[in-house]
């Protein structure tokens, strides 16, 4: 047996277990001894029964068993095992869910160690799925915190789960195969790990499952995370790299043009917009590919700027594609276009699932698909908007020089990967159709890249931009045009509702309009730790909670919470008003009309999954209620938020919370407080760690660089021995064991 055997021949691993550990992507020996704990529990610190306090940090007590049995759940379809422990303070209950068998280890009079996080069940303290061991079978005794324990002596991992396999089990099979590290090349150089204060791979991958101290852990933990951190990076970088030497059609840049674009606005520019706009047209003059990200906060007029961007390729012969993760945002772009490039005759179209129109000089038409799409091969469509699935599978160019992606960071690595092959191929295949006076470059480049310019709303924390976006310039929009409102923000506790609901009618008798968000519906796990289990899993299951490249919501769970709330509005809350639902699995055309609907203002209150979180502008709508506030991260929240306080009327956010976890409480203050979306992002990045970070599940990060990302000083370090070696040794001939783990890096991610 080695590192890369398969785990069906560790010991102790039955069939069952196999299935289970290959859910968590578990498949050979090296993937389990890379299956890292989440946490540690230290059962050297004992906290008494009486002195625990809901939500916080996890605890262990220690106590005797006065109490046990299984109770079914019908309704649930679940066993349950609860347990009442007590100490000299007081009494705790435990509660397991589909670990029947936990009655035949677990019995009453045994003297327990109990660690996990403490919540309130039917008004008592509890503990959800609790780790635990068995101390003894004595009676609790003042002395019992000198107990020695046979297994737990000091630090013990918790691991990422999944239902039926429990972090004891990993304990008991990764600890023998411990022994096989040495085969696991350590492929950082000796120069970086010195410098670094690195450990040597050996040493950190036992001390990750079984820690000497804390700080080793944490330590451990660092050189793991490094050494992913900075193989990113390289690839990142060296990816960036290659870009640089591709061509791409430089766009000629008319100054004047630009000045008349410009003053033709109803509004004028921010300084921001300004500056993007210039560094946009700097890089577009180029003709080594722009690979640009335009970063601003909901409402601060990325379109315009684009469309500017646009205007200029357009202009200097080529075309343009937007596209957007909706066909509601799609078409929103497409208005804005049509609109602002009025005045300069250029010719766009729009193709989605179920529409397809054309417009020159703002005057909009219907189309055929069939022509839409031929008219865009031969050119005379010279901006096409669609959503991203079209326009990658569809659609040619006949001279593509710009192509603007919005929201992009939604689509991981993978998509993206894809996506700029389709639109290297398209033109590819276009060269047999150019002609122009750049006609004799073309012949000579074997490829032409077209520009991209990535717009988002999320505000990404600067960790996670150069890591994900290693490979990309960053552009950003720091204010909102002036005489934005405020929006006021309110934290609503379940007593608060009925009073709330009457501001809402009153708000919407005046004539105003509301949405309501409703909670995202978690997959839980019953086993051992909730939410961390879907985070750290590899093949996560969270996964069909984002929209597919078609903007189709995916999540059963959330359509169903969509409808229950839409019923209860429409029947027993605003049974008077006209209320309407949105969610991602209905008809292309149903959604737009629902849209329209709302925009016209004949529904007053729109209830939505997080559908509606990118884009849509009704500036009547001053109400945005989000239902289960406490499970959206705060940068998503806050892209809620920024719907409303569109118009001139003073517009409200209401977060309705049930929840009592402290916590959840500080995050949802913290939006309360704070306007900026950058901060918030932030803030979220060092309160909830990356991994509930909104729509990074799917950038395809390990989890390993994830839960580092909140490290400045790691991410930073990273980067700079990533682009000393590449300076150094582009081609990695004097670290070879580095080149060899790259190019397997690269296919696991997709970017090759
Ligand atoms: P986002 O950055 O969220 O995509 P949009 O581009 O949709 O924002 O712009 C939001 C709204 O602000 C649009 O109605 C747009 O016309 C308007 N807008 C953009 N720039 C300015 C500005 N400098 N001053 C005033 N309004 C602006
Ligand atoms: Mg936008």
């Amino acid at each position: 047996m080695d590192i890369s055997s398969p785990i069906s021949e560790a010991r102790g691993i039955s069939p069952n277990y196999l299935k289970k550990l290959n859910k968590l992507g578990v498949k050979t020996v090296r993937d389990l001894l890379y299956h890292i704990p989440h946490r540690y529990e230290d059962f050297s610190h004992l906290v008494k029964i009486g002195d625990l306090a809901v939500g916080g940090e996890p605890a262990t007590v220690q106590g005797k068993i006065v109490d046990i049995k299984n109770v079914r759940s019908w309704k649930k379809r679940m066993f349950i095992t609860e347990a009442l422990v007590e100490d000299d303070t007081g009494g705790i209950k435990a509660v397991w869910f589909n670990q029947p068998y936990l009655v035949k280890n677990l019995r009453k009079g045994m003297l327990v160690n109990l660690s996990g996080k403490i919540s309130l069940s039917k008004k008592s303290l509890a503990m959800i799925g609790p780790t635990y061991e068995i101390v003894g079978q004595s009676v609790v005794s003042r002395r019992s915190s000198v107990v020695s324990f046979k297994h737990t002596a000091g630090l013990i991992p918790v691991y990422p789960v999944t239902g039926g396999l429990t972090s004891r089990a990993l304990r008991f099979f990764i600890k023998p195969l411990l022994r096989f590290t040495y085969q696991i090349p350590d492929i950082l150089p000796y120069e970086i790990k010195k410098k670094q204060k690195l450990l040597d791979l050996k040493t950190a991958l036992w001390q990750i499952h079984f820690p000497k101290t804390m700080e080793m852990a944490r330590e451990a933990k660092r050189r793991l995370a490094f050494e992913e951190m900075f193989l990113w990076q390289l690839t990142g970088l060296a990816a960036r790299k290659k870009l640089k030497k591709a061509k791409a059609p430089a766009v000629r840049v008319d100054i004047d043009l630009a000045k008349r674009f410009v003053s033709s606005l109803p509004f004028k520019l921010t300084d921001s917009q300004r500056v993007s706009a210039w560094q946009i047209l700097k890089d577009l003059e180029k003709d080594e590919p722009m690979n640009r990200l335009l970063q601003g906060d909901v409402g601060s007029g990325k379109t315009v700027v684009a469309a500017l961007a646009a205007l200029m390729a357009v202009k200097s012969g080529g075309q343009a594609a937007f596209m957007a993760p909706t066909e509601i945002l799609a078409q929103q772009h497409f208005r804005t276009l049509c609109k602002v490039l009025a005045p300069f005759e250029v010719a766009v179209g729009l193709l989605t699932a179920s529409q397809s129109l054309k417009s020159v000089s703002g005057e909009i038409t219907d189309v055929s698909k069939k022509n839409l799409i031929s008219e865009t091969a031969s050119g005379l469509i010279e901006i096409i908007v669609g959503t991203h699935a079209l326009i990658q599978k569809s659609v040619s160019f006949k001279n593509l020089f710009l192509a603007v992606i919005d929201e992009q960071h939604r689509f991981g690595v993978e998509q993206r990967a894809s996506l700029s092959a389709r639109i290297n191929a398209d033109i590819n295949a276009d060269k047999r159709g150019y002609i122009g006076e750049n006609q004799r470059d073309n012949r000579r480049e074997s490829a032409r890249i077209p520009h991209l310019l990535s717009m988002t709303a999320t505000p990404i924390p600067r960790t996670l931009a150069l890591t994900v976006y290693g490979d990309l310039d960053i552009s950003l929009i720091k204010e909102l045009p002036p005489g934005r409102q405020r929006i006021i923000t309110e934290i609503v506790s379940p007593s608060a509702r009925k009073k709330t609901y009457e501001f809402i009618r009153r708000q919407i008798k005046e004539g105003r309009q509301a949405f309501v968000i409703c909670p995202r519906i978690e997959i839980l796990s019953t086993d051992d730790r909730l939410p961390s289990i879907e985070i750290g899993s590899r093949n996560n299951e969270i996964k069909a909670e984002w929209p597919t490249a078609d903007g189709r919501w995916q999540n059963r769970a959330d359509v169903k919470a969509v409808k229950e709330e839409y019923e209860k509005l429409k029947k027993e809350i605003f049974p008077d008003l006209n209320v309407g639902m949105l969610h991602g699995r209905l008809p292309g055309r149903e959604k737009e009309k629902t849209m329209n609907r709302f925009a016209n203002g004949e529904i007053d209150i729109l209830v939505s999954t997080s559908v509606i979180e990118v884009g849509i502008d009704v500036p009547n709508a001053t109400i945005m209620v989000v239902e289960g506030a406490e499970r959206f991260g705060l940068a998503q929240l806050h892209q809620f938020r920024g719907r409303v306080g569109r118009g001139t009327h003073q517009s409200h956010c209401f977060l309705f919370t049930g929840s009592a976890s402290r916590l959840a409480n500080e995050r949802l203050k913290a939006l309360q407080k704070c306007e900026n979306g950058f901060e918030l992002a932030e803030k979220d990045l060092q309160l909830r760690g990356p991994g509930d970070f909104y729509g990074i599940r799917q950038s395809g990060l390990p989890d390993l660089v994830m839960s580092s990302l909140a490290d400045v000083f790691l991410v930073e370090a990273a980067r700079h021995e990533a682009q000393k070696i590449l300076d150094e040794d582009p081609e990695l001939k004097k670290h070879p064991l580095l080149g060899a783990r790259i190019s397997e890096f690269k296919k696991a991610i997709h970017f090759e």
